[in-house]
């Protein structure tokens, strides 16, 4: 039986999605070729370091950002309120605790938005103001539910879908994300009897919007952004296609058992770490859902499904990476490569 009417905490829906994420690349050129010549992104914006790509299902003017740094890494990851009065409600909340770090004005597509960390330091925003993307009449769909045309370059994506945030403590994070935000937990890993390996939150039904896993280093490093697919056709043709343009793959094409999601695993030429999803796996509408728990002797069904191991990298690489590794960063090869065909094609313009 579940618990008792009186004792059912009232659940906190003021987390719409994940809705933008700024990637950081130290071969911006090559890190947008990736993005839009293989991924099928389109180009909306540039302003200062940053060009701004979106997927065409993804609903606002753009999901990705990508600025130019030294490091690979994450600048932030963008999630939109629920309502005015839903951000209100959660910058209240997030300042109370102390991990606040204030208004951040507006800039392409995105209203102002409420900087936070999460507790082992990872650049968040909140916002409720965005623009969408208003298509030139050639690149309207006849699908009135779609407001971009499928791209025909590479195997386009169709949208961001989550992020994996390395933590070195994966429970303060959890709690931050259930308490400050609203998440709640789909699944998680818990060694012994109460440390936590990882955790996959929920804003909204989707099985996660954000995944936390244990980090040994670092701090604030991310592990993966995703873009969905949805279709496991479009997967494994993006394989073909990402294997013939020199991209490292890491891992996959397989399954987790958590999130039941179809993945791949490869490096974009600035050295992040980007999933890309085939079937996304279940949704939860449940409201009394329990977590799901796994452990020591279940760990390795709850990563692979089906599928081959994941590398023991996979648990340490992250953007910026700690300490030396020689782990495929950055890939040298595709951003040489990349580098060629841009040249091309500019000298082809003329
Ligand atoms: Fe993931």
């Amino acid at each position: 039986m579940n618990a008792s009417a009186h004792d059912f905490p009232e659940p906190i829906f003021d987390v719409a999605d994940l809705s933008t994420f700024e990637l950081f690349s130290p071969v911006v050129d090559e890190t947008v070729w990736f993005f839009t010549n293989l991924l099928g992104m389109i180009e909306t914006a540039r302003s200062g370091d940053s060009v701004f790509l979106r997927g065409y299902e993804d609903p606002y003017a753009h999901s990705l950002k990508i600025t130019h740094r030294e490091k690979p890494g994450m600048g932030y990851a963008g999630w939109r309120a629920t309502s005015p009065q839903a951000l209100e409600r959660r910058v209240e909340a997030i300042d109370r605790c102390g991990l606040g770090r204030g208004w951040v004005e507006g800039e392409v597509g995105v209203g102002p938005a409420y900087e936070f960390t999460t507790p082992d330091g990872s650049v968040q925003r909140i916002n409720w103001e965005v623009e969408y993307y208003r298509p030139e009449k050639d690149q309207r769909s006849v699908v009135l539910n779609r407001v971009q045309r499928r791209p025909l370059s590479g195997v386009p994506v169709r949208a961001l879908d989550h992020v994996n945030l390395l933590s070195r403590d994966v429970t303060a994070n959890k709690r931050f994300f259930a308490e400050q935000l609203g998440f709640k937990l789909s699944e998680h890993i818990v060694l012994g009897d109460d440390v936590e390996a990882g955790a996959w939150l929920r804003s909204m039904t989707r099985s996660h919007d954000v995944a936390l896993v244990k980090d040994a280093g670092g701090g604030g490093r991310l592990h993966h952004v995703a873009f969905l697919y949805g279709n496991t056709q479009h997967l494994i043709d993006a394989c073909d296609v990402l294997t013939d343009h020199g991209i490292e793959f890491e891992a996959g094409p397989a399954a987790h058992a958590i999130s039941q999601a179809q993945f791949i695993y490869v490096f974009e030429p600035g050295g992040n770490r980007i999933e890309l999803v085939g079937t996304p796996g279940y949704q939860v509408t449940d409201p009394s859902w329990e977590p799901v728990r796994w452990a020591q002797d279940t760990i390795d069904d709850a990563i692979i499904w089906y599928g081959s191991p994941l590398p023991a990298e996979f648990d340490t690489y992250g953007t910026p990476h700690s300490g030396p590794t020689a782990y495929r960063t950055p890939n040298r090869y595709v951003a040489a490569e990349a580098g060629m065909i841009l040249r091309a094609d500019s000298s082809a313009r003329g």
